[in-house]
């Protein structure tokens, strides 16, 4: 297949809205390349190189680039990516005269699309995640394979074009070679915020709800006598967590993926706060030491591998939530309910709290391991808490919410001086009305104004939602709301009536306790 191919499809595709209509014309070409041009033209339209970056920038492109026009010659893929190969490979010397005139060498051959596609190509501009997902579901569809089959093993293919390529080549049997592999981690699957226990059920139907600690994800791999442990953003810490090690050791499985959470508790089995058992993952000498001090434990909750079933990332959770009960004691298992129940999931979230966790996790027991994503299969259930702030000045919005007031600065009553002190600002979850409500309400408040903010008499009261206190030098008590998101106006109440800084001081010691 020729380059031109493929610039003309990227120039189809931008023209087409649909993404089913988008999906069929990458499609249409993928099934008429084979091999190599397979993994070239999934690379190309996703803006990627098979040889990574090749280290041109703007400077070299524009030097290499021809003034007259094009020969037009029609130039294959294979050609292309050899070129490439020959400048990425320069090195010495007057490398970069070579690589500009060997680049110029191919600009030449090809018209003006094609010199602007390999430009951006090689600038990489053309990537973006949207892409990925198109070219991902084109794939299924020429190799006549289940778009979640080819998505689930893109989750451990390297790239997309040895996918395309194994896909279309192959078949299922080609995808098959693409799945977790012992001593590699995998990036974590990740859950999405719901409102109440209520929200989850809706979504999910019948649910897995699992205690949300407060510790550092850990995926624990064991290969016979070699155990490694990563972290959620795939660092080995192996050396860092001597007693998770041995405990995997100890396993009755000698090949086993795990997923959980390392928590350092307290004597009276309540967990420490999550900078505590950072303090563990942190420390890189006198591990022994700390671990005396401050010992971890591993608190798991899915198995994504399996000695004599090998993967298991693609079945139910509900069945690999089967093999850790079958594989891990129940005291090293998060604790866990199975209910469709509202009532009774409520219950086992009031019990989390108590015992000093974070809150739920609600997972549907349907869905396979999904690597990387947050979707809406793991939902996450933290009753943020709320406080009655007084406003006390109010910045313009811009974009869509120009012309109103906007983003609202927050105190606390000081109950001592019966002043207001600030502890942040938001404008999150205000809805139109009422951001036209608050702009009526503060303007009739206001006590004068420069460029961006309206200052007004401490009187409207929000009640205000936020996951924790901070401390923040930023703000004059020293403390600040993370996460704040606006509830609801309150007229109803009276500045006097607000919460006061030593109500939030009383809730970050509470938090650090
Ligand atoms: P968040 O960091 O708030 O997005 O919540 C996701 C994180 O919660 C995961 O990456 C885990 O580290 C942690 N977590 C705590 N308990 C669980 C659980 N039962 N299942 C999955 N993740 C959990």
């Amino acid at each position: 297949m020729e380059l031109a191919r493929v610039v003309d499809l990227v120039a189809r595709v931008r023209a087409t809205s649909r993404k089913t209509d988008k999906v069929a014309l990458i499609a249409d070409v993928l099934g008429q390349t084979r091999g190599c041009e397979t993994e070239l033209v999934a690379l190309y339209l996703t803006g990627r190189l098979p040889q990574g970056r090749v280290g041109i920038g703007w400077r070299t492109i524009q030097a290499a680039m021809p003034e007259g026009p094009a020969v037009g010659e029609t130039v294959p893929l294979a050609e292309v990516d050899r070129v490439l190969e020959a400048v990425a490979r320069e090195r010495g010397a007057g490398s970069t005269e070579r690589r500009r005139a060997a680049l110029r060498g191919l600009l030449e051959r090809v018209d003006e699309g094609g010199r602007r596609f390999l430009a951006q190509l090689l600038l990489g501009e053309v990537r973006q995640g949207a892409l990925d997902g198109l070219v991902r579901d084109a794939v299924a569809r020429a190799a006549g394979l289940p778009a979640a089959r080819v998505r689930q093993a893109g989750m451990f293919a390297e790239d997309l074009g040895q996918l395309a390529r194994a896909a279309l080549g192959h078949g299922e049997e080609g995808l098959a070679r693409f799945s977790l592999r012992l001593l590699s981690p995998v990036a974590p699957m990740l859950a999405s915020p719901a409102d109440d226990v209520e929200a989850a059920l809706e979504r999910l139907g019948e649910a897995a709800f699992e205690y949300k600690v407060d510790g550092a994800r850990i995926q624990v791999h064991r290969a016979g006598d070699e155990v490694r442990v990563f972290t959620r953003q795939l660092q080995d810490v192996t050396d860092r967590v001597p007693e998770v090690v041995e405990w995997a050791r100890g396993l009755p499985a000698r090949e086993v993926v795990l997923e959980g959470e390392a928590l350092c508790l307290r004597e009276d089995g309540r967990p420490h706060p999550f900078q505590t058992t950072m303090r563990r993952f942190g420390r890189s000498k006198d591990v022994a030491a700390a671990r005396r001090a401050l010992p971890l434990a591993g608190f798991f909750f899915d198995c994504l591998f399996l000695e004599g079933d090998g993967p298991l990332v693609a079945l139910p959770y509900a069945e690999r939530a089967e093999r850790l009960a079958a594989l891990v004691p129940g005291d090293r298992r998060l604790p866990r309910l199975v209910s469709a129940d509202g009532a009774e999931a409520a219950g086992f979230l009031a019990r989390a709290l108590e015992a000093g966790h974070e809150g739920l996790m609600a997972k549907s027991l349907q869905a396979p391991y999904v690597a990387g994503q947050r979707g809406f299969h793991w939902l996450k259930l933290k009753p943020a808490r709320t406080l009655d702030l007084i406003v006390l000045a109010a910045e313009w919005g811009s974009g869509r919410r120009r012309g109103w007031l906007s983003n609202l600065h927050l105190g606390a009553r000081d109950a001592e001086s019966g002043q207001p002190v600030m502890l942040g600002k938001t404008f999150k979850g205000l809805t139109d009305a009422m951001l036209r409500w608050q702009t009526e309400r503060l303007l009739a408040l206001e006590t004068g104004r420069d460029q961006w903010t309206v200052h007004v008499r401490p009187e409207l009261v929000v009640e205000v939602a936020f996951s924790d206190v901070q401390e923040s030098p930023r703000y004059p008590a020293g403390l600040a709301l993370r996460f704040a998101r606006v509830k609801r106006h309150r007229p109803d109440k009276p500045a006097a009536e607000a919460d006061t800084v030593q109500t939030v001081r009383a809730l970050f010691e509470a938090q650090r306790a």
